[in-house]
């Protein structure tokens, strides 16, 4: 299998503004053609480190790509350090220099002079035409190493990739492909989920497995790289079910979906509709829920109800529920879904009604506490979490507690 590196390049990349995204993207098309990422580096405009790094790279991976430092400007030296490195001179090539020339003065403008050093090519490489910018990309083989050279800007990178590097790589990289597949666990702990899966993965020796938790689910990620894609689909298919028997509900998704998502199609299938009150969440499930395309197929209407008033008010809360038992209660989730269902005149409803924080928690309901209420048409019922976490956390597991209470209101009633 090919190994891969990145050199992001620019000094911006090294301040807290800026971040490398270039190598994400370049990441995700290497990997589809099986090629692996090995190392990434992040260099400023600096001609000793990034000369160094360049030999490096050469030396230990079969392909090197950079992006940045094309530009025309005194601290773009991509073009002079890396032909440096690769032991190789600059050529100077009049035709892109007329090119550019021609370029500026359709913009109506003179080519400023320092602009004519982007028309030096590293000798042997291939000229990557930019029609989103000046600077052109260069690529070279030597000594059967890939190597290429990119300009920074995401909109000029990608197309260059795209329409001149990646055909090449795919290529060299053979008939590999690469297929991945991500499982959505909610209700589990990451450890609990590894104990329970290991051993139907560890069984597929040639399926990468990593479990990782993501803000409020656990994830499985499988891929596997193989020449064949029918067989690898089904494979993975395979694992995905055996999970899914031993986990059961608590998969939420096999294809990588989010919990909004796959509530959507819940709802879209069975022709429902769904209305949400929130307190806590402050219109977060209503907006995760909108997120989705087609969601007004389903979603009729969400209430941000923040004071006991606004509860009284809009959700019809009696205000002898909250004199007794507290907004933060189930007697209050209760009467909130109870009260949107009955204004939204939905199949579902679901509230949330809980304390974010940092301040507000007592020794009886400390911050974390949230409960959910679900009512359909005939009841209501409801669910009391104590979730961790700071505020945003909180709110955010808060939003997911309650989807996921609805996915399996609506799993059982199926
Ligand atoms: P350049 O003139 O080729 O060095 O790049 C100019 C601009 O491209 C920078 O100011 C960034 O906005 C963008 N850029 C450069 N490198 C990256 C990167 N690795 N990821 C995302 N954007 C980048
Ligand atoms: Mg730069």
């Amino acid at each position: 299998m090919l190994s891969a590196e990145i050199i992001a390049i620019g000094s911006e990349l090294l301040t807290p503004e800026r971040s490398d995204t270039n190598s994400l993207w370049l990441t995700q098309k290497l990997n589809d053609i099986g090629i692996e990422v090995k190392l990434k580096t992040i260099v400023g405009d600096d001609e000793a480190r990034l000369e160094e790094t360049i030999r490096d790279a050469v030396k230990r991976s079969d392909i090197v790509i950079t992006t940045g430092g094309l530009g025309p400007t005194e601290d773009d030296l991509t073009r002079q350090v890396s032909a440096r490195a690769l032991n190789k001179t600059l050529e100077y090539h009049n035709d892109l220099e007329v090119h550019l020339r021609a370029r500026f003065r359709a913009w109506g403008r003179e080519m400023p002079e320092i602009n004519k050093r982007q028309a030096y090519i590293i000798e042997g490489a291939d000229i990557l035409p930019n029609p989103n910018g000046s600077a052109v990309g260069m690529y070279l083989s030597v000594d059967g190493k890939h190597i290429a050279i990119f300009p920074g800007p995401p909109r000029e990178m990608q197309p260059m990739f795209e329409n001149h590097v990646f055909d090449r790589l795919k290529v060299a990289a053979g008939d590999v492909i690469v297929k991945r597949r991500v499982l959505k666990i909610s209700g589990m702990g990451e450890s609990a989920v590894d104990e329970a899966i290991a051993p139907i993965y560890v069984t597929y020796p040639d399926v990468q497995t990593s479990i990782l938790f993501n803000k409020s689910e656990v994830e499985a990620h499988l891929w596997l790289r193989s020449e064949d894609s029918i067989q690898a689909d089904a494979t993975l298919e395979e694992i995905a079910q055996k999970i899914v028997g031993k986990l059961g509900t608590a998969v939420f998704s096999i294809q990588g979906e989010s919990m909004e998502e796959v509530v959507g199609r819940l709802l879209k299938k069975r022709g429902e509709t769904l209305s949400v009150a929130e307190s806590c969440t402050g219109g977060l499930i209503g907006s995760r829920l909108t997120d989705v395309p087609g969601s007004s197929a389903y979603f009729i209407e969400g209430v941000v109800s923040y004071s006991n008033t606004a509860k009284m008010r809009t959700l019809n809360v009696p205000e002898a529920t909250l004199q007794e038992f507290g907004a933060v209660s189930a007697e209050t989730a209760a009467a909130m879904a109870e009260g949107m269902r009955d204004a939204a005149k939905t199949d579902h409803s679901i509230s949330v009604t809980g304390i974010a924080g940092p301040d507000g928690g007592s020794d009886e309901k400390p911050v974390g506490t949230v409960f959910v209420g679900y009512a359909n048409g005939g009841r209501s019922k409801t669910m009391k979490i104590v979730l961790p976490g700071d505020r945003y956390l909180i709110r955010w597991r808060a939003s997911q507690a309650a989807l996921d209470y609805l996915r399996r209101q609506l799993l059982k009633a199926t």
